[in-house]
């Protein structure tokens, strides 16, 4: 049986090296194995291959091989929900770090528009930010992501939504007729992939491969908080299109948003941005700019957000305020969000406001993982109540 324990350790998010050791340890002789790492890539990260069975080009042996001590797995899907506007949220199950012990929780979001489908995947469970407007920021870092939970969010989100070959094949109960597929990566979902450096580039290194999961490096976009240092190593051992979670024209007012501007304040940050590599028209840094009442959102911000950013190929994108429960700020009124894009446009940049989608769903940052932990909380009060 070539079926493998799904609890035995995964082989999505290895690389070519690492996958010709695992031959390696199999027996499988050197002047083989560069065609076996070439014909698993390939039915690992192009095809979606779920199982051993299904990678017959792999003699039967070899398969059952691989199965005894490997797996294909990938993050557990706890729950998925679909948007009326389309958007999808899953709430996913990684490892356990000891056995016995329950994972901990990740989001994906896909959300599918007219010209393209995006998917934001996180980074780390948590953050070690506190950035006030932020729910995952009031969760405490519980680890970092491996490459194989970075990719494996894509594995997953694929899977779902049936974007391999022959997907209605593999998963019947995938859903495979989705209008829209995944164009665009983004790292905007749970944690500081910046202090995550090292798993993050790798697996955008596995993302980015053109005979495999094949997205460009113009279309994968890592979002950060501001970690200076990281941004030039970033652009040179990724270099993948850049966000930068801006939220402030001021320091004093940025050191409340983003903490991270204490250490690393606005005009470090935009001379980090200055020297990414190969930035033009077509390779923007993008400026994210979350809209709080009365906090941010002054017609005198809107002119110094767009004075601060002359000169730097840049789109900026405005973020209504999700809000979560408890959160300190509310968003800014429609009318206050216009008249600030307005003055943005002016200044050129074109359609800045980020239109809220999969808000029935609640797929703003860090609420669906909360949302659980409160279901498991009036769980228990139910079971309490009960007995
Ligand atoms: N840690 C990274 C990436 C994850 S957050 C970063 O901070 O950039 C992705 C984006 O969502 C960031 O721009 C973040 O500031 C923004 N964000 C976080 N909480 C939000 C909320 N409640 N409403 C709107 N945007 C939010
Ligand atoms: Fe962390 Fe980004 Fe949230 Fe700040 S906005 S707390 S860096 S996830």
């Amino acid at each position: 049986m070539s079926n493998s324990d799904q609890n035995s350790p995964t082989l999505i998010g290895l690389g070519r090296n690492e996958l010709g050791e695992t031959f390696a340890a199999l027996g499988v002789p050197e002047r083989a194995r560069g065609m076996r790492v070439a014909q698993i890539w390939n039915w690992l990260y192009a095809r979606g291959a779920t199982s051993f069975d299904q990678i017959t080009v792999l003699s039967k042996d070899l398969r059952a091989a691989l199965g005894e001590r490997h797996s294909l797995a990938r993050p557990e899907i706890v729950t998925e929900q679909v948007s009326a506007d389309g958007t999808r949220k899953w709430l996913l199950r990684l490892a356990a770090d000891r056995p016995g012990a329950q994972g901990p929780l990740v989001e994906t979001v896909y959300i599918p528009e007219e010209t393209r489908g995006t998917l934001c995947i996180s980074s780390q469970v948590g953050c070690t930010l506190t950035c006030s407007f932020c729910h995952t920021g009031t969760q405490p870092l519980v680890r970092n992501l491996t490459p194989a939970e970075i990719v494996g969010q894509i594995m997953v989100a694929r899977d779902r939504i049936g974007e391999w070959p022959d997907a209605r094949a593999q998963d019947p109960t995938g859903l495979p007729n989705a209008e829209r597929k995944i164009t665009n990566i983004v790292l905007m979902g749970m944690g500081e992939p910046l202090y995550n450096f090292e798993n993050v580039r790798d697996a955008m290194g596995l993302a980015a491969a053109s005979d495999g999961l094949g997205y460009s490096k113009r279309r994968i976009t890592l979002s950060t908080s501001g970690v200076v240092p990281e941004i030039p190593r970033w652009g040179q051992e990724a270099n993948t299109m850049l966000a930068i979670s801006l939220h402030a024209v001021r320091d004093d007012l940025r050191d409340e948003l983003v903490p991270i501007n204490r250490k690393w304040p606005i005009a470090e940050l935009l001379d980090a941005c200055r020297q990414y590599p190969s930035l033009s028209n077509a390779k923007r840094i993008t400026f994210e700019y979350v809209m709080l009442k009365g906090v941010n959102d002054s017609i005198a911000d809107a002119r110094e957000l767009v004075r601060l950013l002359a000169g730097i190929p840049a789109k900026i994108n405005l973020i209504p305020f999700n809000a979560w429960p408890g959160a300190p700020y509310e968003c800014s009124d429609w009318e206050q969000i216009e008249r600030f894009a307005e003055v943005v446009n002016r200044a050129g940049y074109a359609s800045p406001v980020r239109s809220p989608r999969g808000r029935d769903i609640m797929a703003a940052c860090g609420q669906l993982k909360s949302a659980s932990v409160k279901e498991r909380a009036s769980a228990r009060r139910l079971e309490a109540a009960a007995s």
